[in-house]
C-alpha cells in the first residue's frame, strides 16, 4: 500500500491499532495474540511507528481510534505515551478513542491512561463467575472485574463496555442471570455478547463439547441484556461504539499492527473506484521485519453490495434500496410484508439482527 490518500473517498477515517501480546492464551482464542514474548514489546513500537509514518500522513484526521488486540493493557503507560505522541497530529478532533483492557490492570494504569486522551474502555470481562473464568483459562478473578471497572469510573472512563461471552458448556439461566445482574449493577454504558464459537488452532479445536447448543439459553439471554441496554448489533448493546458503526457503515480504515486489517477506496485515473481491504503480517516476528509488507483482497461490486446488506441488516446501520436490482428489490418487498424488514427513507432496516445472515442470503439469491 501507498500512502495515496488523495485519492481516498473520505478526509476522515477510522484508525485500528493491534496489540498482539497477551498475559495468558484463554482455551478458546483464535485472535492474532502471543504469550512470552514481553521481550519484543520495545521493538513492537519500532514497527508500529515504521508502518504508521509510512501510511498516514499528518493531513490525514481519525474520527475514531480503537486499540484492541490481544490485551492492550499488557503495554505500558509509556508504550502509550510513545503511541499518542506519533498519532497526536491526526487525532486532533477524534470523538472516540477506545482501548480494550484485561480486568487485573491497576487502577494507576486506567488513571495515566485517561490522561492521554482515550475516553472509552473496554474490559474482557467474559464472566464474574469462578468456576467459568477457570473453564476459559481467563487469568483474573471476579473481583477483579468488579474493581477494575470501578476503578475506570473513578478514574475518570464515562464510556465503559464489557465483553461478555455465553453459549459454554457451564451455562444455565442462573449463571446468565447472576452475571447479568452484576454486569446492570456496575458503571457500564455497553455490554458486548459473544456467543462461544470452538475454532481452529485453538485449545478448543474440535471439542464441540465445551459449547452449549441452545437456541432458548441465547435469545434468552439476548433479551434479558435489552432489558437494560438498547441492541444496535447482533452482539452489542448500549451506547453505540462509533468506531464499530463506521465499519458498519463501510467507511474506511486503516489498520496498524501485526495482524491489523485495513480498508481502502481509491480513485483510479480513469475514474472508476477500487475497493481493497489489506493484511499485515499475522507473524509478529515477520511484522517486525516488515511492518509495511502487505497480503491484499479486491473487493467487487458484489462484495461490496453483499457486506452493505449484511452488515446493515445485522445492525442499526441498515442499507440503500439503490444497491439492489429489481428482482432483489421485489425480494425486500416481500419481506416487509411478512414484517422481517422495514424502510425508512428509502433504508431497508431488520427487526431482528440474528436473522442477517438468513435474509442477505434470500435477497441476493
Ligand atoms: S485475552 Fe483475548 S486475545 Fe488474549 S488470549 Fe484471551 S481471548 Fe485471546
Amino acid at each position: 500500500m501507498q500512502n495515496n490518500s488523495q485519492f481516498s473517498t473520505l478526509n476522515s477515517q477510522l484508525l485500528y491499532i493491534h496489540i498482539p501480546f497477551c498475559d495468558s492464551k484463554c482455551n478458546y482464542c483464535a485472535f492474532n495474540s502471543y504469550t512470552n514474548i514481553n521481550h519484543l514489546k520495545k521493538k513492537y513500537f519500532d514497527a508500529v511507528k515504521k508502518q504508521f509514518l509510512h501510511e498516514i500522513d499528518t493531513n490525514t484526521e481519525f474520527e475514531t481510534v480503537f486499540i484492541g488486540g490481544g490485551t492492550p493493557s499488557t503495554m505500558s503507560v509509556d508504550f502509550y505515551e510513545k503511541l499518542f505522541k506519533l498519532i497526536s497530529p491526526n487525532i486532533k478532533n477524534a470523538k472516540e478513542i477506545t482501548i480494550e483492557c484485561n480486568p487485573n490492570t491497576s487502577y494507576e494504569w486506567l488513571k495515566e491512561i485517561k490522561n492521554l486522551g482515550i475516553n472509552r474502555i473496554s474490559f474482557g470481562v467474559q464472566t464474574f463467575n469462578e468456576e467459568k473464568l477457570k473453564f476459559l483459562n481467563r487469568n483474573h478473578s471476579p473481583t477483579q472485574a468488579v474493581k477494575a471497572i470501578e476503578n475506570a469510573k473513578k478514574a475518570g472512563f464515562e464510556n465503559i463496555n464489557l465483553d461478555l461471552i455465553y453459549s459454554t458448556a457451564l451455562d444455565t439461566k442462573k449463571l446468565l442471570t447472576k452475571d447479568l445482574n452484576t454486569a446492570f449493577s456496575l458503571p457500564v454504558t455497553h455490554i458486548s455478547a459473544y456467543s462461544l464459537t470452538i475454532e481452529e488452532n485453538t485449545k478448543w479445536e474440535n471439542d464441540f463439547s465445551k459449547r452449549k447448543y441452545d437456541e432458548e439459553l441465547e435469545i434468552w439471554f439476548i433479551e434479558k441484556i435489552k432489558e437494560k441496554f438498547s441492541q444496535y448489533e447482533i452482539s452489542n448493546f448500549g451506547k453505540p461504539c462509533l468506531h464499530n458503526l463506521g465499519y458498519w457503515m463501510g467507511k474506511e480504515y486503516f489498520g496498524i499492527g501485526s495482524g491489523a486489517v485495513g480498508f481502502k477506496k481509491w480513485r483510479m485515473e480513469n475514474g472508476e473506484w477500487k475497493i481493497e481491504r489489506y493484511y499485515t503480517q499475522n507473524s509478529v516476528y515477520e511484522y517486525l521485519k516488515h511492518p509495511t509488507k502487505y497480503k491484499y483482497e479486491y473487493l467487487s461490486d458484489e462484495d461490496i453490495k453483499k457486506e452493505k446488506v449484511f452488515l446493515g441488516l445485522r445492525s442499526i446501520v441498515g442499507f440503500d434500496e439503490s444497491i439492489l436490482n429489481k428482482e432483489e428489490q421485489k425480494r425486500v418487498e416481500i419481506l416487509i410484508s411478512e414484517n422481517k424488514l422495514f424502510k425508512k427513507e428509502n433504508k431497508i432496516y431488520s427487526y431482528d439482527f440474528l436473522l442477517a445472515d438468513a435474509i442477505t442470503s434470500y435477497i441476493l439469491s
